[in-house]
């Protein structure tokens, strides 16, 4: 039976990706070692990293002024990492659910911050909207999609400050305009590749903090590019495949796109379906994450059709326990079949109640 893997993260990743990492394992670069035991400071490694690096900007079309950094220590490093390099005097955040509340968290060991507007009265299930921004913070963070809770800002926020944003769940599935960013960063695992690497994408003239320890500090990787130690090179390569991929699929216009198309398919079905409801205000509905419980009356039904999913060949659809129900992510790997797939096994356990 063919397997649909709508996993959170580490989540799908494309055949092509899978494909090309399998045979480096194997041969990497014609070497007849394996991109396991190969020296980073091989040329065939530095062909990689030099690569991705260069795919990155030409995907996200990065202006100049800004450096692409391929980092370990995920993107919850970054939530203090980021701050120790940019965070002067203050900074404002906007509480959208556990991430942006640990990036909170990690910020107020570095300076002072600004709370803006949180949405945790109603669990995450809504993004504050109208909030006002402090004209002297040094950045305004947010996180544009809450992996947890299924919400997602498409819109670009326009708040007067520069922007950082956590795009660990969003990252690639849209053009995005980074020169209104300080900072941009993303851990891999869920739209790139396997998990072990953080893409940091930041404005270099931003960067003037100095006496910062080695390793936190983002001139350091900057100056070094990205090997200042020993970087993840395996989950580099995989993450260079992936954007392989999306180049050659036409970039992130047509990502964009098809995550339109599969989130539009299953939120339709949700809507549409009497045993389901989706958890979220419909304007703020993630298109890589989709939040949905047992509609009211049919709340027994629930492990029943867990079940009956997976016995279909739905893996990972069970929620995160602060929302509970079902969750599908629809990264960019994810065929528009498997969102059919989905769809049609919700259609049959309506039918059979
Ligand atoms: N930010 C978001 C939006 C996430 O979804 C996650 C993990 O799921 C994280 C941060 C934490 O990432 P990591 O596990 O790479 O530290």
């Amino acid at each position: 039976m063919k397997k649909y893997n709508f996993y959170a993260g580490p989540s799908i990743l494309s055949p092509f990706a899978i494909g090309e990492t399998a045979k480096a394992v194997e041969n990497f670069a014609g070497t007849g070692l394996s991109i396991l035991e190969i020296s980073h400071r091989s040329k065939e490694f530095q062909a990689v990293i030099d690569e991705a690096n260069a795919l990155v900007k030409e995907l996200l079309e990065v202006p100049e002024g800004y450096e692409v950094l391929f980092l370990g220590g995920g993107a919850s490093l970054q939530f203090y990492m980021m701050p120790l390099n940019l965070l002067k005097k203050k900074a404002s955040y906007v509480d959208t659910g556990t991430w942006a509340h640990n990036a909170i968290g990690q910020a107020k060991l570095v300076g002072e911050v600004e709370v803006v507007a949180s949405s945790a009265d109603k669990n995450y299930s809504y993004l504050p909207k109208g909030f006002k921004v402090s004209a002297d913070s040094d950045y305004f963070h947010y996180t544009s999609n809450n992996t947890i809770y299924g919400t997602e800002t498409l819109e670009t926020p326009e708040v007067g400050v520069p922007l950082v944003c956590d795009m660990s769940s969003d990252f690639m599935s849209h053009p995005v305009d980074v020169s209104k960013y300080a900072c941009i960063y993303a851990g891999a695992q869920k739209n790139v590749g396997p998990a072990g690497v953080t893409i940091v994408i930041v404005k270099t003239d931003l960067l003037t903090k100095e006496g910062l320890p080695t390793m936190l500090d983002y001139k350091t990787h900057v100056k070094k590019g990205s090997m200042f130690n020993t970087p993840p090179c395996l989950p580099i390569f995989t993450c260079l495949q992936t954007l392989k991929w999306y180049k050659e699929l036409g970039g992130l216009k047509v990502m964009e796109q098809r995550a339109k198309e599969k989130a539009d398919l299953l939120y339709g079905e949700i809507d549409r379906n009497k045993l389901f409801k989706g958890t979220v205000a419909k304007e703020d509905r993630s298109r890589m994450n989709v939040c949905f419980v047992m509609n009211d009356g049919y709340e027994a039904l629930n492990n029943e059709f867990f079940e009956f999913a997976k016995s279909k060949g739905m893996v990972g659809i069970k929620g995160h326990r602060s929302v509970g129900g079902f969750r599908a992510s629809l990264y960019n790997a994810m065929p528009l079949e498997g969102v059919q797939a989905l769809v049609a096994c919700m259609q049959e356990f309506e039918a059979m109640h």
